[in-house]
């Protein structure tokens, strides 16, 4: 069987091992095993990455958009448009950045360095 693709399995938010099982319970918080196969997501840890590439992705498309409303709009509505695009896009986009480079760290194996390692 092959592994299915990372960036598929996290936009779907889905277990990087078998791309089936659900990798949420809730929100942003990991299950501890996959419903489907089992995989074990104890030491999931994405870390703050998904929310840097969240940052700038967001921070590219509002940041014009509110240049743009600004010609169009009063400014306060121009920035308030603007607010609420920022919160509903980090929302959406946070669960499944998350996914990926979860589902990345779990294709390439990455893990937090030890003393083992070292030596
Ligand atoms: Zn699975």
């Amino acid at each position: 069987m092959t592994a299915p693709s990372p960036l598929l399995t996290g936009l779907r938010c889905r277990c990087p091992q078998c791309g089936q099982g659900a990798l949420f319970n809730g929100y942003l918080r990991f299950r501890d095993t996959c419903t489907a196969c089992g995989a074990d997501f104890k030491a999931a840890d994405a870390g703050d990455g998904p929310a840097v590439f969240v940052i700038l992705i967001v921070g590219a498309i509002v940041a014009p958009l509110l240049l743009v409303l600004q010609r169009l709009l009063p400014d306060v509505v121009a920035l308030i448009i603007t607010l609420v695009a920022t919160v509903v896009l980090c929302i959406a986009f946070l669960p499944p950045f998350k996914a990926i480079l979860f589902a990345l760290q779990w294709k390439h194996k990455a893990r937090e360095a030890t003393h083992e390692d070292v030596e």
